[in-house]
């Protein structure tokens, strides 16, 4: 696939740079301010910053390419303008808090578990360069754990991105923990959405378990 990476050379961008090319996709990168060229392209993955994502996507589905999202901080509203606009084009929009596989399985395990703990709190541990706050995985497993779970976030030099759910009963706590030791464990992930974005609905699908 011709493939467009929106944030060529930040952090995770960099890495996806050299994944995708090794996994024998046709890689284009793209940073701030630079012209797109959508010609050709099958599609678009974009992992920059919560200002830029939505300019970034709604541009590549205006050009009927499907997109691939990482960049957090997008709102309940962002999310429905780009449902519509992929409805519109007749084309795909996939938007994943997380592509980590362990970080995927973290929330399916904690929201099992808020079933038998009446109080749980996530910490969520990132990077200081992360610009928004809380994560969007730790907003996704509170939802999935029903919605009222306090979270607290850390942004620190040194961190990745980690995330623990403790639950709390009478005389015991249950602690679920993920660790990101590079940002190499959101490759897969991203290979499987390019692989399946086509097959899905029109329209956006959110979350990795969508794909699993
Ligand atoms: P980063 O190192 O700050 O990289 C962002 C890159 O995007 C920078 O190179 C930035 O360039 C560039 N950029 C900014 N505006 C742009 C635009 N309009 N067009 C193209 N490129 C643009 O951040 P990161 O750690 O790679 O993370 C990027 C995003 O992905 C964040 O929102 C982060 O929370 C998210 N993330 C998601 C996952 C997931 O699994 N879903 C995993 C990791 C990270 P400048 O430096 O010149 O501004």
């Amino acid at each position: 696939m011709r493939v467009l990476v929106f944030g060529r050379d930040g952090k995770v961008g960099a890495v996806l740079m050299q994944s995708l090319a090794a996994a024998a996709h046709d890689v284009l990168g793209v940073e701030a301010g630079e012209p797109v060229d959508f010609g050709g392209v099958d599609a678009a993955v974009d992992f920059t910053t919560p200002a830029a994502v939505l300019g970034n996507a709604t541009a590549a589905l205006a050009a009927g390419v499907p997109c691939v999202i990482g960049t957090t901080g997008l709102d309940d509203d962002d999310l429905a303008q780009l449902d519509r606009q992929a409805r519109e084009m007749k084309t795909q929009c996939f938007v994943a808090p997380n592509f980590a596989l362990g970080a995927i399985l973290m929330m399916r395990f904690a929201a099992e578990a808020a079933r038998s703990f009446a109080q749980a709190e996530i910490i969520e541990l990132h990077a200081d360069t992360k610009l928004d706050a809380p994560s969007g995985t730790a907003k996704a497993t509170a939802a999935a754990m029903g919605g009222d779970v306090p979270i607290h976030s850390v942004r620190l030099p040194g961190l990745v991105a980690h995330q623990e759910v403790i639950l709390g009963g009478p005389g015991e706590t249950l602690t679920i923990r993920h660790d990101t030791t590079s940002r190499e464990a959101f490759v897969p992930g991203v290979l499987l959405a390019l692989d399946r974005i086509r097959g899905l609905p029109h329209g956006l699908t959110v979350g990795l378990d969508a794909l699993l």
